[in-house]
């Protein structure tokens, strides 16, 4: 069997003999000569190592988007097409943003600026952006070592549309290459990507200690900087079956393999509480790999994911060999890091029922773009006759694993939706949990978030009712 893997980089079609199924796609390509791509923080927080990858949009059309190279596995990009800042522009002839960069003083030490000039580079192709306007949430995942950021900023906000003959707009035009099904056996393990769920499913019965890969955005720093093993993998990622959002009359169901970035436009505007969830969720680079699958696969207490699915009341769909179960996500936890999952399931779908009116997505973190929660609340809303009807609180943060604030929501509810409830239940809200003191934060400092993030979602919303 071959260990050989191969892609489009630059426009040039490239081979590479895979050492081992975790080798990331930045040291894949870095061996392949294009050093132009750098590693420098290895975690997916810097953005240094951003390429792009060709790939569709919601109608199928193609367009450049910014990924973390040192996340994904070479392996997984089989087939596919990469550009990357070293064929966008040339020792002789600058790309656009390359030069807008380059003249605005927008790059010194020029360790991140390929990363930059990626991150830009994206949001330049973007379809349908006009001259002159930029989408400063490009840059939330590139970050900048000594130049400083005005210098950057300024050169992005001055680019121009992208020229007729532009050879990478132009590529736009033409369809994303399938993903082919890959199943490649190196000196280190095997890396196998099925064709279908019902084919990825038999697999995992068979090898139940794979390890699942999706967007790879944990997998990928669990293997680059916690060196967890990862002989076998099994690559769901664009695996159809887990990739449709249905908009229902009542009930979503969401692809547990759709990446987040695109969420809001496919599901347009259903579930507001998702639109405000996206944009606080780490950084561009990593919202375009990244899954709910995969945030509700690792079970972690701080995803952000969990919080707000909780406040939306979900089910999710697990699914082996012989088909499908559905779990309330309030019973899928089962402690730290650990759920109701069994080995040869995957999460195939998440099930939304009506959300309610007023909601809100409080993430409190050091940064806002690209960190972890110290503590997340989401609220789902329904007030009636100025009294709370139905209230639904996921808390991430706070406790072993993700959980609902029932008593809270039992405090709240058949009360006067007024400011007078809103700081009594906040001291339940409090008392939601078990926080623990660590790196990101205190117990006493996480319980007063609670208390204040309950306080405040009042007072934004006084009239709540039918969503005023
Ligand atoms: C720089 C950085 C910033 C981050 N910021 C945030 C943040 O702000 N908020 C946040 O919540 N998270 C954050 N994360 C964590 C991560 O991006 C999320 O948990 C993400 O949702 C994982 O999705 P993925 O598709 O990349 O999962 P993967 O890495 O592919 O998989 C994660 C786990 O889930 C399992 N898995 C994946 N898909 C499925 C499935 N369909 N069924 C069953 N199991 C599955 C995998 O086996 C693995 O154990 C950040 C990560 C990085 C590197």
């Amino acid at each position: 069997m071959s260990n050989q893997i191969r892609f489009r980089v630059n426009g040039r079609d490239e081979a590479f003999d895979l050492p081992d199924p975790r080798t990331s796609l930045l040291n894949c390509l870095r061996a392949l000569g294009w050093t132009g791509v750098r590693e420098a923080c290895g975690e997916g927080e810097c953005g240094a190592c951003t390429v792009l990858v060709a790939t569709p949009d919601a109608a199928g059309a193609a367009r450049w988007t910014a990924v973390d190279s040192c996340l994904v596995p070479a392996a997984e990009l089989a087939g596919q097409e990469i550009l990357t800042s070293q064929g966008l522009g040339t020792p002789t002839a600058l790309h656009p943003v390359q030069a807008a960069l380059a003249s605005g003083g927008g790059s010194q030490c020029g360790y991140c600026t390929s990363g930059f000039v990626t991150a830009l580079a994206a949001e330049y192709y973007r379809p349908g952006r006009p001259a002159g306007a930029f989408d400063d949430e490009a840059l939330d995942g590139t970050l900048c070592r000594c130049t400083g950021y005005r210098p950057i900023r300024d050169a992005a906000h001055a680019l121009p549309t992208p020229a007729a003959d532009d050879a990478w707009a132009l590529r736009l035009a033409e369809p994303v290459p399938a993903r082919p099904a890959v199943d490649v056996t190196t000196p280190g393990g095997r890396f196998v990507r099925p064709a279908t769920l019902v084919e990825a499913l038999a697999f995992l019965r068979a090898h139940p200690e794979a390890t699942v890969l999706a967007g790879g955005t944990d997998v990928g720093v669990g293997i680059g900087l916690l060196h967890q093993p990862a002989e076998l993998i099994l690559d769901i990622a664009g695996l159809p079956e887990l990739s449709g959002v249905t908009l229902g009359a009542d009930v979503v169901e969401i692809g547990a393999g759709v990446p987040l970035a695109d969420l809001p436009a496919r599901l347009q505007g259903r579930l507001p509480l998702i639109d405000e969830l996206v944009p606080l969720f780490a950084s561009t680079q990593i919202r375009n790999r990244a899954t709910l699958g995969g945030n509700l696969g690792t079970a972690s207490p701080i995803g952000d994911g969990p919080p707000v699915l909780l406040a939306l009341g979900a089910d999710l769909v697990l699914a082996d060999a012989s088909g499908e179960r559905r779990v309330a996500l309030s019973d899928y936890f089962t402690g730290y890091r650990t759920s109701v999952r069994r080995p040869d399931e995957l999460i195939v779908r998440i099930v939304v029922g009506p959300a309610g009116p007023v909601h809100a997505f409080h993430k409190i973190a050091k940064r806002r773009h690209d960190d972890i929660s110290s503590v997340a609340v989401a609220y789902d809303l329904v007030v009636a006759d100025g009294v709370v009807e139905r209230v639904r609180i996921g808390l991430g943060g706070v406790a072993a694993t993700p959980l609902r604030a029932h008593a809270t929501e039992e405090a709240l509810t058949g009360r006067p939706w007024t400011a007078e409830t809103a700081h009594a239940a906040s001291r339940v809200l409090a008392g939601e949990g078990t926080p623990l003191d660590d790196h990101r934060a205190s117990a006493a400092y996480r319980r007063a978030m609670l208390a204040t993030s309950l306080v405040r979602f009042q007072r934004d919303n006084p009239a709540a009712e039918e969503g005023n």
